[in-house]
């Protein structure tokens, strides 16, 4: 692949930290440093760590690590993290290109925002899923680019429609006006979609990697969700397919270990993970060494198969909840909306009827004024459009409140469409 034409002449740019480049060597066996700008770890009043699960079983963290994390470190890293990680992604995922490479964010949030920056180029085109995660909508709204809405539906994203807009992507302009290049980056959500909760299909997501093929697209594989699979086995990712080293995939720990936590993790083509990188060295620096020692600790002690155990009992708490859900959701909104059951993670897309065009109001106005929250739809819109859709999760409301939530939100949808 020439991954160069992918980038942005701002990600271009970017020049390595003079200091962090000389990290690295500072592990070297008989070197002696005159050059660090560190703090000395001494002067630091924290002697040790330790946590206590909810097993109610104790995790003494390695003192030598301890000391570690409390200093500044490596830009990708915690290493012993980043190793554990990278296996993880050969153990689950065994990508093809095994020449990845892996660098660990404050957060997938942190590692997506540097990825779109990497691919952002003044006057080009995004394409994105319709809807999407507002979160990284709102980023991309900041960004010189257009989006270029792909249609989802029950099955995830639609390739057939990603194809025609590539296709039909005008290659000149009648009046000899400059065109815009065509799109060259894709980010999707394939599991668990935030805010649809629907997964992409494995056969869908075949289709959609050979579009990309097709037309030289980049792919952002924004898996948060990836773990919180309701059916065994998991679908696999579009990193697991990855033949040709196009899929720069977003894994993050927030929904498995501990949201507070802020660990992401991206796995990808290395030239992209070292813009990547560049770019961490001129803002953040590195993700924070405590948090990236407390889920190392905890992970390096459960071992793959353990941390595997944990994502399957997370994954059957959330299916759980969705049957439950999926249930009152039946019971309260039959004939006033329509949704899909989500097979993972844990968001409901509910399309509001009677003539409802636009949630927005109905749900920031007179939901919020009936004591029940949702988040209208609109704010996943690419383009802002209106639309009688409404995400609702089940993530945290208790099971027996469900019913009455759902009741509240029944009545301002029977009012609204009556009105
Ligand atoms: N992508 C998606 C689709 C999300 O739903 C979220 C969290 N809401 C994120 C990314 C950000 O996750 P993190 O906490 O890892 O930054």
């Amino acid at each position: 692949m020439d991954y160069q034409k992918f980038l942005s002449t701002r990600s271009k740019a970017r020049t390595p930290s003079a200091i962090r480049a000389l990290m690295p060597y500072l592990k070297q066996k008989d070197m002696l440093s005159l050059g660090a700008g560190q703090p000395n770890p001494e002067t630091f009043p924290y002697a040790s760590m330790s946590v206590t699960l909810k097993s109610g079983e104790t995790i003494n963290f390695d003192n030598e690590l301890f000391q570690r994390s409390l200093s500044y470190d490596l830009t990708t890293g915690l290493p012993q993290l980043n190793e554990w990680l990278r296996e993880l992604q050969v153990t689950e995922h065994a990508p093809p290109c095994k020449e990845f490479d892996l660098a660990i964010g404050s957060g997938s949030q942190d590692l997506l925002t540097k990825a779109i920056e990497m691919f952002a180029e003044p006057g080009s085109a995004i394409l994105v899923e319709e809807p999407t995660y507002t979160g990284v909508l709102s980023f991309l709204k900041s960004q010189p680019v257009d989006l270029v809405p792909v249609d989802t539906d029950a099955k995830g994203i639609n390739p057939e429609k990603l194809d025609q807009i590539l296709t039909n992507w005008p290659n000149s302009n009648p009046t000899g006006k400059k065109v815009q290049p065509r799109p060259q980056v894709l980010y999707t959500i394939p599991v668990g979609g935030n805010p649809t909760g629907v997964s992409s299909t494995l056969e869908r997501k075949k289709k959609t990697y050979e579009i990309c093929q097709k037309h030289d697209i980049v792919i952002i594989e924004d898996d948060p969700y990836y773990y919180l699979q309701f059916n065994t086995p998991r679908t696999p990712s579009y990193f697991s397919m990855d033949v040709d080293g196009r899929v720069l995939r977003m894994d993050s720990m927030s929904k498995i270990l501990s949201s507070g936590i802020r660990i992401g993790w991206v796995s990808g083509p290395k030239v992209f993970i070292e813009r990547m990188n560049m770019h961490t060295m001129s803002t953040n620096l590195q993700p924070a060494g405590i948090p990236q020692l407390m889920a190392y600790g905890l992970l390096a002690e459960w071992g793959h198969d353990g941390f595997l155990r944990h994502v399957d009992q997370v994954a059957n708490f959330y299916r759980e909840r969705r049957d439950v859900f999926a249930e009152a959701l039946e019971r309260n909104l039959k004939g006033l909306a329509e949704w899909v059951v989500p097979d993972s993670g844990m968001f409901v897309w509910i399309r509001l009827l009677g003539g409802i065009t636009d949630s927005n109001e109905l749900i920031l106005q007179k939901a919020v004024k009936n004591n029940v929250l949702a988040v209208p739809g609109t704010v996943f819109m690419p383009l802002n459009n209106k639309t009688p859709c409404v995400r609702v999760s089940y993530s945290c409301i208790e099971t027996d409140q469900m019913d009455e939530a759902l009741r509240r939100l029944a009545t301002v949808i029977s009012e609204e469409s009556n009105s």
